[in-house]
């Protein structure tokens, strides 16, 4: 079991946590005019940077979105 810091909750079980993906990875909009290759270039060509990043979790029970730093 791991516990997060939710900056609004405190300590919770990390269960009551979903990851949101990586913090400034911008979607392309607008969605029906996106070529083929944004999409796979937002979605899986993704560069895995060896510094650290920043992740969006949302913790469910309160229904909000934070960013965390994640180290590499
Ligand atoms: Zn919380």
């Amino acid at each position: 079991m791991q516990l997060f810091r939710c900056p609004f909750c405190g300590t919770r079980d990390e269960t009551e946590f979903h990851y949101g993906g990586e913090a400034g990875n911008a979607r392309p909009e607008p969605a029906p005019e996106t070529a083929a290759t944004d999409w796979a270039r937002y979605s899986i060509c993704r560069a895995i940077p060896r510094v650290p990043t920043r992740e969006i979790w949302v913790h469910l029970t309160l229904r909000r979105f934070s960013s965390w730093s994640a180290t590499a």
